[in-house]
Formats: structure tokens, sequence, C-alpha cells
């Protein structure tokens, strides 16, 4: 739980502040008071680790913004609200550790807060590399970029900074200067550019006074943005979190196209992208693999006898468990309602029976709870092979077929078990 102070003398604005905030940013919760006196009992019962800040400037017992001084002394990071905002106050507050302000009373005024708040928490977990040869440079903006909380590395060149992206494929943001030796910072985004596309790594240049014609050719090679660097510090953040967010909403927008929504596992149309891949992959290092169509059995039952919503329930945990025993160069997806497929490198038809195996007793396990009754589901496996001691090398198509065949086999046989295709028993199997 993020505990968060907000002191506004207000009664209707703060409790505004406090609903919008808790029921918009997950595990928060708004502590307020109504002027610095509150402010300064709550701090002082130490019983809150607070996260952040939010500040009236004009309390009826601070009105000149003295509950700033209040809430620095005990280190809170401070959001600033103001029903006007002069140039003197400006320059007060950002003198002071004070991460960004909210002007007061326009209507837009609580959901730029919301933002602003949800902004900085998530910026603990958000990566923006900085790249610049200067010592000082690097200590100033990292210092700046602190203050908005983020996850801040940095890198004194191009090549080390192409190291550090290799290693933490997690960065949402590169910031770069343009003018370094070796490799400036044009050079440096077209070698991103080369393995990163802009909605995987958002690129931002820092330019200096007469470097007006870098800016046009940098944002051809693929940046996002540029930032002078005399800048205004409300704009360069501005900028940072708008090409944060755009990053952030095309990987959001990723997740949905690729994974099933109400298991979370990948879908249909990604086990057959990744699939290919791993199967091109197998083919050419000639490795054996294994391709598995696995069904819930009797189903439809569980739908019929305790509702949808117990049905659903039941599929989150077949797929959490078929998840868990997934290795991480393996995939398994929710291909159809209660279908998943398989696809796992590098084994054999015997190992190959021994994993699809503790796969259905790890289903096996699993008891759902649902009006007083247990619901334990079991699961039918289907499985082919690739492998070239067997057959040629079949196509990801066929071989999902073959699966599916040996599921229905399995499925014949009594459920709850798995089966491996076999051309001749099938065969036979048809004849009798
Ligand atoms: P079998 O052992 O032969 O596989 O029997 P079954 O009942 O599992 O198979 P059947 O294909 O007859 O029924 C599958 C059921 O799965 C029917 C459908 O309503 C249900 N289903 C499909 N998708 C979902 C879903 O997302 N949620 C829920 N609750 N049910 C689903
Ligand atoms: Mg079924
Ligand atoms: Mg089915």
């Amino acid at each position: 739980m993020k505990y968060i102070l907000s002191v506004e003398d207000s009664l209707l604005f703060s409790s505004n502040i406090k609903k919008s905030i808790e029921a918009n940013i997950e595990d928060t919760t708004v502590i307020t008071a109504h002027s610095m006196s509150d402010a300064k009992k709550i701090l002082d019962s130490k019983n809150y680790d607070f996260h952040l800040s939010l500040l009236d400037m004009n309390l009826p017992d601070a009105p000149n913004g003295e509950i700033l001084d209040l809430i620095n002394a005990h280190k809170i990071p401070v959001f600033v609200f103001s029903s006007m905002m002069e140039d003197k106050l400006h320059k007060q507050i950002f003198s002071k550790q004070v991460v960004d302000y909210v002007l007061k009373g326009t209507t837009t005024s609580i959901s730029y807060l919301v933002r602003m708040v949800n902004r900085y928490i998530k910026n603990e977990t958000t990566k923006i590399l900085y790249v610049d040869d200067s010592k000082t440079a690097r200590r100033f903006i990292t210092n700046l970029l602190y203050r908005y909380n983020f996850n801040v590395l940095t890198a004194s060149s191009g090549a080390e900074a192409l190291e550090i992206l290799e290693n933490n494929l997690d960065i949402s943001l590169v910031l770069t200067d343009f003018v370094m030796p070796e490799m400036d910072g044009i050079q440096l985004t077209r070698e991103i550019r080369r393995t990163h596309p802009d909605w995987n790594v958002a690129i931002i240049g820092l330019s200096a006074e007469g470097d007006d014609k870098l800016s046009g050719r940098f944002l051809k090679s693929g940046g996002n943005d540029f930032i002078k660097k005399n800048f205004q510090r409300e704009e360069f953040f501005c900028r940072i979190h708008q090409n944060i967010n755009l990053v952030e909403h095309i990987n959001d927008l990723h997740m949905i196209a690729n994974n099933d929504f109400l298991t979370g596992l990948p879908n249909r149309r990604t086990f057959f992208t990744v699939g290919e891949t791993l199967h091109e992959n197998a083919v050419r290092q000639d490795l054996k693999a294994v391709v598995a169509m696995m069904d819930i059995d009797f189903f439809k039952n569980v739908n019929d006898t305790w509702g949808h919503k117990a049905g659903d329930d039941v599929l989150k945990e077949v797929a959490l468990k078929l998840t868990k025993r997934c290795r991480a160069s393996d995939i398994i997806a929710r291909v159809g309602g209660e279908e998943f497929a398989f696809f796992g490198i590098d084994m054999n038809s015997e190992q190959a029976f021994k994993a699809l195996n503790e796969f259905r007793t790890a289903v096996e396990e699993i008891v759902v709870m649902e009006d007083d009754d247990e619901i334990k589901p079991t699961i039918s496996i289907g499985f082919a092979t690739l492998d070239f001691a067997e057959n040629f090398g079949e196509d990801l198509n066929t071989l999902v077929q073959r699966a599916d065949e040996a599921l229905y086999k399995a499925k014949e046989n009594g459920r709850n078990r798995v089966e491996k295709y076999d051309e001749q028993s099938l065969l036979q199997a048809a004849n009798n």
C-alpha cells in the first residue's frame, strides 16, 4: 500500500482528490489533512511512511507556502497545487524539492493530478538511459530524473549505451546528447533503431545552442523528439512523459493483440507466429520438438452445473498450472475455448510423453471451490513429434493436425490421458 498525504483546506476538493486517486491508482490510500497543524500531527504520529504529498500552498494557518518547508524536512516528494501560478511562486516552488505543480480550479485539475501521481508511481519501474560524455551534465540530468522518480541508467558513450540496452530489454526511453566523441547522438540513434523499433524504445535528443541543423537529421534517423538543453523543467518532463506514455500504450496494445484476455496466456495467433520460429530453428539445428494439443475434459459440464463464471475460474487455474510447468524455451497458448497448444523444443518422444504427463497430473491437483462443491478438472493431451528419425520434418500445421488426432484418441480412450500420434494405429482404428 502506498500512502499519499494530501494537505488541502477545501473539504470538497480534498475529498475529490482522495476519491479519484484511490479509484484510479491501485494500492493507494490518501490521508487527508486540512491545515498545516493537521499535517504536523499526522507526521508526528509516524503512522505512515508517505510515498508522496499533495500540498495546497495557501492554507489558513500557512498562507505563504510554509507547508513546503515542513514536508521538505520530512523528505517527502511534493506535488503542489495552487489556484494561481505567478512568476514568484513558480520560482519559489521549483527552487524547493517539488516534483511538479497542478493548477487548481480548472475542470481538468483532478484528472491531471491523477495522471501525474500515477506517472510518478509508475516511474519507479520505468527505465531511462541517459547518454552524455559530460559528467556534469550526467549528474544534473540524472538528479532531475530522480526527482520524478525514474529508474535512471547512464552511459558516457554510444558504445556503452548500446551495451546497457542489450542487457536491459525493459528500457523505455533513451535520452541522448548530440555531440559526443566517437559515436554522436545521431549515429547512436541509427544503431539503436537497427534492433529497437520506435514503439519499443523512444529516443529523445538533447541539443545545445547551435544544433538546429542536427535536430532534423536526428528525427530522420529515428529519433522521436528533441529538447533544447536550456529547457524549462516543465517542458522537459512533459516531453519525456508523452514519449513514455506512447511506448507504454503501444506495449499495452501488443499485449492485447497477442494474449488471451481471460488467462493472460499467448493466444492462437501468437502460438502460430512463435511456433513457426521455434519450428524453423528446430529444423535448422536438427533438434527434436513436440507439438501437443490439450483439452479440458467435460468442460461443458462445469458451465452447465456451476455457471460460466465458475468455468472461467477453472480455465484460469488450468492456464496458471500449465504456464508454471512450461520452460522458457517452449510456449503454451490458449488456442480455443478450453483448448491449449504446446510447442516444446529439444525433446524426443519419451521425454515429451513424460513432460506432458506432468502437465496432466499438475492439472489433476487443481481444486476450484464453488457453492461448497469441489470442481476438479482434468485434461486430455495428444501430441506429435518433429523427429527426423521418425518422420520428415513436417510443418507446424501438420504437427498441430496430428496432435489434434492424437487428442481425439485420448478422449476416445477414456480422457485424462496422454496419447501420441501414431499413423498405423490410427489407420487401424479407422478400418475397424
Ligand atoms: P470433452 O471432454 O469431449 O472435451 O467435453 P467438453 O464438454 O469439454 O467439450 P465441448 O466442446 O462439448 O464443450 C466445451 C465447452 O467450453 C463449451 C463452451 O461453452 C465452453 N467454453 C468455451 N470457452 C469458454 C470460456 O471462455 N469460458 C467458459 N466458462 N466456458 C467456455
Ligand atoms: Mg473439452
Ligand atoms: Mg473442446
